[in-house]
């Protein structure tokens, strides 16, 4: 329901928590947020309000300077601990989190169970997560690519890997997704009021882009793979 995603060089748990915050006015059943320290992924998620995230993790918040947070309303799977948002693959390699509704999940699922994969939630989302896993090859943005090709439905997705943890790549399909401009650092929101109090300089991504946002860069391409040139969206009003 709300994602959010921060890179840069300060901590990315506050704006991470304070993000999801602005997206509550959107309803949610669940919260998130995944942190790159020292080369793992940290996964915090909880079933409940922003609240019961908070408490979860005080006084150990995840330390690192990229992440991702999401605010879940459940569509496979019941509200839970497990089916909360982020979702990792089997080797804690990648994290995902996302909003709409895989159609094809079953399929893809039951082929990666037959390869060995082992599920914890119900989710449909999990399933892009241990696809990632077994399309990798090296290439974190390739296999991305390769993981949009199989599956079916409406999507913003947005990635984060321990093995390339200087960037976050996200796409969208039917469901909103903005990246947000900043100096050193970049942020990336399902919707405005998560960082207009960060940024006023947004891009908005279209269906089928792909960017890959590190700190002090943007590469937007279309499913093709050719550039795309995107005109900064400036936003004047207060949320
Ligand atoms: N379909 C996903 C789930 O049920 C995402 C729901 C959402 O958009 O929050 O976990």
């Amino acid at each position: 329901c709300g994602i959010v995603g921060y890179v840069g060089s300060k901590q990315a748990e506050p704006f991470l928590i304070d993000g999801l915050t602005k997206l509550e006015y959107r309803g949610y059943d669940s919260a998130g947020i995944a942190v790159i320290d020292n080369d793992k992924i940290d996964l915090e998620k909880c079933v409940g309000r922003l609240d019961a995230l908070k408490a979860k993790i005080k006084g150990h918040e995840p330390k690192g300077v990229i992440g991702i947070g999401h605010t879940r309303w459940a569509t496979h799977g019941g509200p839970s601990d497990v089916n909360a948002h982020p979702h990792l693959d089997c080797k804690g390699d990648f994290a995902v989190v996302h909003n709409g509704i895989i159609e094809n999940y079953m399929q893809l699922k039951e082929k990666l169970i037959e390869k060995g994969h082992k599920f914890l939630s119900e989710t449909d989302t999990e399933v892009v997560a241990h696809l990632l896993e077994e399309l990798y090859d090296g290439d974190f943005e390739t296999a991305v690519r390769e993981v949009l090709k199989r599956i079916e439905g409406s999507y913003s997705l947005l990635f984060m890997s321990r093995r390339d943890p200087d960037k976050l790549i996200c796409t969208k399909k039917d469901n909103p997704l903005i990246i947000g401009l900043g100096d050193g650092e970049n942020f990336i929101a399902s919707d405005i009021p998560a960082i207009i109090g960060y940024t006023r300089r947004n891009y908005i991504i279209n269906d089928g882009e792909i960017a890959v946002v590190k700190k002090d860069s943007i590469w937007i391409t279309n499913q093709d793979g050719l550039p795309v040139t995107k005109k900064v969206f400036e936003v004047n009003w207060n949320a």
